[in-house]
């Protein structure tokens, strides 16, 4: 694979980040993954502005412009042929010359970005056709998971967890009630009514999340964003998660409980449908 490293294109072998980088040392970075579908980035207006805010809530900002980042994603995606897939992008603080927690002066010390490129699979999805099977999980990351950091682990440690117990992923659970899974947005289906958890720092705002309520408004689906428990999640008639790789993925079981006839449900199928067609609008 070609990557990109602060201005250049090289061979993955030959890139390389300091060891004093502080997204390697304190997980001083954000980012963000955008797929690609027929070669075109979906939905990268979105993925662009998260990724303005969260560098806006850290105090820092991007070496590049956003134009020349849609430049770069698009070089990458031709220098690797990527029909489908993502590009993963990772901006960090930089290389400070020593370990310390503050902020080092943004005069003196340059931001890191890094791309690449994944191959994958993404419309036909054997996951997708399955559904998947989730456990809750106490909530046991930062306060501020409505900025997309690097600071990844519990998100690892959860998905392990499910993967210990022979399912595929875990919702997190904080004061009794969802807030969203290991690495995507949470919904449940109840009469027909879609219902998920309003926005706030306790989740990741999904650039899928926004996309899929707008579809469904548009299709005059019923939509509620509130609080909802896992109990509340084992009674609806359904469940699926969104996120800019999976698209829309159905949940057919929760902590052992099958959801309806434990296959995935007709609201999260169409989504999914709707979601395909329409992302390819959005994509450039
Ligand atoms: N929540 C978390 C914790 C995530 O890691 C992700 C995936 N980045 C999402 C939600 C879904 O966000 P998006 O639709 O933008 O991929």
């Amino acid at each position: 694979r070609t990557v990109y490293v602060n201005g250049e294109y090289l061979p993955e072998t030959e890139a390389k980040v300091s060891i004093f980088d502080r997204g390697f040392l304190m997980g001083d970075a954000v980012y963000e993954v955008t797929s690609v579908l027929d070669g075109k980035l979906i939905d990268f207006e979105g993925h662009k502005n998260r990724l303005e805010r969260s560098l806006k809530e850290l105090d820092m900002t991007a070496p590049v412009t956003m134009d020349e980042l849609l430049e770069i994603h698009r070089k990458l995606v031709e220098l690797n042929d990527i029909d489908e897939g993502g590009v993963y992008l990772q901006i960090s603080r930089g290389a400070d010359d020593d370990r310390a927690f503050e902020y080092p002066d943004p005069e003196k010390v340059k931001p890191t970005l890094v791309l690449f490129t994944q191959k994958k699979n993404l419309r036909n999805s054997a996951s997708a056709d399955k559904g998947y099977k989730v456990i809750s999980i106490e909530e046991m990351r930062w306060a501020r998971r409505d900025i997309k950091t690097v600071q990844l682990l519990g998100a690892s440690m959860a998905k392990m967890a499910a993967h210990k117990v022979g399912c595929d992923d875990a919702w997190f659970v904080e004061d009794g009630y969802v807030t969203e899974g290991s690495s995507n947005n949470a919904y449940i289906v109840k009469d027909g009514k879609i219902i998920t958890r309003q926005l706030s720092n306790k989740l990741l705002a999904g650039i899928t999340r926004a996309a899929v309520l707008r579809f469904a408004a548009e299709a005059q689906m019923q939509i509620e964003e509130r609080l909802f428990t896992i109990e509340e999640a084992q009674a609806a008639d359904e469940a699926f998660s969104t996120s800019a790789t999976a698209f829309v993925q159905p949940i057919v079981e929760i902590d052992g409980a099958a959801l309806g006839d434990g296959t995935p449900g007709p609201v999260a199928k169409r989504l999914r449908e709707i979601y395909l067609e329409e992302a390819m609008k959005l994509a450039v």
